[in-house]
Parts: structure tokens; sequence; C-alpha cells
């Protein structure tokens, strides 16, 4: 039996078929620049595989996947399909069967998100119509963050407008933070609701969330992902005031503030060469000054996050670095180590250096802080999870109720 999990963006639709049982990734793939003549599909299977589109909408690209499951025997003990959704608003605490109500509430938050909601949407109407007889289920990067207090999810704004627009700290890679969360828990032998974590999503995107007994008290970005850390194309903060003076300055409207702060900026905007952490440190090492500049703003900005968190915690079980970024580079885990050294942490650089391409350890010990880990993410696996549980729930429910009507009137 499998699970298929699919991510949809505004052009491309990336999906992974799991076991039930063994959690084994399959089949995975996805397509991209969808609803353009450049349109392609690529499938990992013994191999991988690229092809064009011939029908570039997002549901031309579902039916060309499924079809490719049903060639290969898979798709007919397909039995759940999880979909990620980014926004649930203060709609959604945890992941949910999608019902027409929940596709209601989706598209009421899709205001705040207007890039991913409407393209996760797309994304699942297509598979309802591919697969309408499979429960389908919507699993949040929000809803981990919901268990944030007031005094960390509002803005210092006048309350009226949190009240009327719902404007507040959302926080997003829900998935990855609770997936770290419940990993690290296991690892460290810790009982879920006693671990005290600061788990460190860094990847092009790029969040830190502060995770008290086993649940998120603060998160970096906010209501939308530009808040925060500063990533590979994001600004992440920044001083409001600035956006008005950058109009004036540069003369733009508000659409190109937007995609300057979203897409040109971060490691791109500082480097000037790329987004990308791995060429930054090749092009650093050649002794490119605004690669290694832009490489150490990142570093600074993820410890000064890591130590605004302690008054959060009071008291820390462990850093964890994940993402691209936290479970491959070396040199962006020692530099924010080192900066936070005065918190008696003995970094040691072997097995940092051997925390790379999926291996995993504890990089870092503090008689007063807890660990520093590196845990590779699986958010896919925390999509499976939620399907198959929901999956379960809903079968036990209506056995339940079947059983429950076949019994006869004297029980
Ligand atoms: P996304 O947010 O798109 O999912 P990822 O989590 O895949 O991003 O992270 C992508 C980032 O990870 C890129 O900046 C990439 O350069 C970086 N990365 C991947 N491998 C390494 C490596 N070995 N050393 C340094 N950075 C790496």
């Amino acid at each position: 039996m499998y699970a298929l999990v699919i991510n949809c963006g505004s052009s491309s639709l990336k999906f992974a078929l799991i076991s039930s049982k063994e959690r084994q990734t399959i089949i995975s793939g996805g397509a991209e620049q969808l609803d353009s003549p450049e349109a392609s599909l690529t499938i990992k299977h013994d191999g991988k595989k690229t092809d064009a589109l011939k029908d570039s909408s997002h549901l031309g690209a579902f039916k060309e996947i499924f079809a490719y499951l049903d060639q290969k025997g898979f798709a007919k003990n397909i039995i759940a399909v999880g979909h990620r959704v980014v926004h649930g608003g203060e709609y959604f605490q945890e992941s949910v069967e999608i019902t027409p109500e929940v596709i209601e509430i989706i598209k009421k938050c899709a205001p705040l998100a207007p890039i991913h909601n409407p393209a996760n949407l797309i994304g699942i109407l297509a598979a309802q119509e591919v697969l309408p007889a499979l429960p389908h289920v919507a699993v949040f990067d929000t809803a981990f963050h919901q268990t944030m207090p007031e005094e960390a999810y509002l803005y210092g704004l006048p309350l009226e407008i949190y009240e009327k627009y719902n404007i507040r700290r959302y926080g997003f890679h829900g998935s990855s933070h609770r997936y770290i969360t419940e990993r690290t828990a296991r690892i460290l032998d810790i009982p879920l609701d006693k671990l005290n974590i600061i788990s460190c999503h860094l990847g092009n995107g790029a969040s830190v969330a502060a995770v008290k007994h086993g649940k998120s008290v603060d998160t970096s970005m906010g209501l939308t992902p530009l808040e925060g850390l500063m990533m590979g194309t994001r600004s992440g903060s920044l001083d409001p005031g600035l956006i008005p003076y950058l109009v004036e300055c540069l003369d733009y409207d508000i659409y190109e503030i937007d995609k300057l702060l979203n897409f040109k900026s971060g490691l791109l905007g500082i480097s000037g060469v790329s987004n990308d952490c791995r060429l930054l440190e090749s092009k650093a090492k050649e002794g490119h000054v605004r690669s290694r500049l832009a490489l150490d703003m990142f570093g600074y900005r993820v410890s000064k996050t890591i130590a605004s968190y302690l008054p959060a915690l009071q008291r820390l079980d462990a850093i964890v670095f994940t993402g691209g970024i936290g479970e491959n580079s070396v040199y962006i885990r020692e530099l924010i180590m080192s900066q936070l050294a005065f918190l008696g942490y003995t970094f040691s650089n072997p097995s940092n250096s051997f925390c790379t391409g999926g291996k995993e350890g504890v990089i870092a010990t503090s008689s007063g802080f807890g660990k520093a880990l590196v845990v590779c993410t699986d958010e896919e696996g925390m999509i499976v999870q939620d399907t198959l549980e929901i999956l379960a729930k809903k079968e036990k429910s209506e056995l339940r109720q079947r059983y429950a009507i076949s019994l006869p009137p004297y029980y």
C-alpha cells in the first residue's frame, strides 16, 4: 500500500509515492514550468527521466503522473493522498481530511499566502479529479506554530488590525520543525512534552523555531515567509520604515518592492553572484569578498535569532540544524556555533565535518545549554504520517459506525 504526497506550487508540482509500512520513497519527481510551452515532467524511478508535457496544466501534469503510476502497477494500491498546504491561518492546528468546507477555508486563507494557497488548491482539485474515491489530507505549514502565545504572535500594531484582518505572526516550515522536534526527542531520549529545542531549518527558505515542551512557542517567519532570517533570495527582517524610503529612492511601486525583497535580496543580493550556499562557499574560498560577506551575514542572523529565543525557553536541550544548508554546510554551522561559544559549547570540528550528505550527529556540547545536533528533515514523511493517521482514524470510525448499525437491538 502507498500514500501519494503532493506539493503543488504556482508553476510546479512535486510528488512522491511512499510505501505505507516501510515509509520508503518508491517513485518521486515533479513537473516544472507549468502553464508554459517549456513544461516538463521528471520521474525518478529506476533512474531519472524528463519529458516535455503535452498538457502543461497542473491537471495535465497530474494525469501524466497518475498514468505512469498506473502503468507501473502502483496506482491501484494508493490508499490516500497527502497535500502540503502553506497557509491554514488560525483555522487549522493540525492536519485534516479535505472536505468542501476545508477547501472553502483554504480559499479564505489565500490572501495571507497569495502565491502558495491558490496553487495548493489547484493541486488538490486536480488530484481529487483523478482520484475521487480516495481520502485527501491537507497538511499545513502553519499548523505547528498555532501553539505560540499571544506575546510571540502579535505584532506591535493596533490590536483592531489583528482582530479585523488576522494580521499576526503565523510561521512556516511547520512540518519540518515538527519532524525535527519528534526526531530529536527520540535521539536524545527525552519525552516530547519535556523537550526544549531551537530548530534551525536552513535552506533556500530559512526559519528558526523555539520549541518548549514539544510545542512551538516562537518562530522567525511571520505573516509571510519573508520575515526573519536572511535567506537565499529573501531579505528577511528589515526596518519597515525602509519601505517608503525605498519607494522614494528607487521610484518603485509596491509590487516592485515586494519582488526586490523576495527575489533579488538575501544571499543573492549581497553576493551579487548566487543564492546557492555551496557556490558562495567556493567563491569565498577563492577570495570573493561579497560571497564571504553574504555567508557571514547569514550565519550572524541565525546565531542572533537562536540567542533571542533563550528567554522563551529558559532551559535548552538542543540546537538542531536541518535543511540543505543546516544539514550540509560545515562552514555555516561552525560560524554559528563559534558565535554561540559564550554559552559554553565545546565544538568538535571532526564531527561537524562528518555531518554532511545525510549523516546526522552531535557537533557541540555545553554543560548549561545542551547539545548542537545535525538532523535530516523529512517533510514528506511528516505528510505521510499525518495522512495515514487520519486514514486510520476514518476507517476506525466507519467500522465503528457500521458495527453499531449491524448490532442486534438487544445490545
Ligand atoms: P529549499 O528551501 O529550496 O527546500 P534546500 O533545503 O534544498 O532548499 O536547501 C538549498 C540550499 O542548501 C542551497 O543554498 C544549497 O547551496 C545548500 N546546500 C546543499 N548542499 C550543500 C553543501 N554540501 N554545502 C553547503 N550548502 C549546501
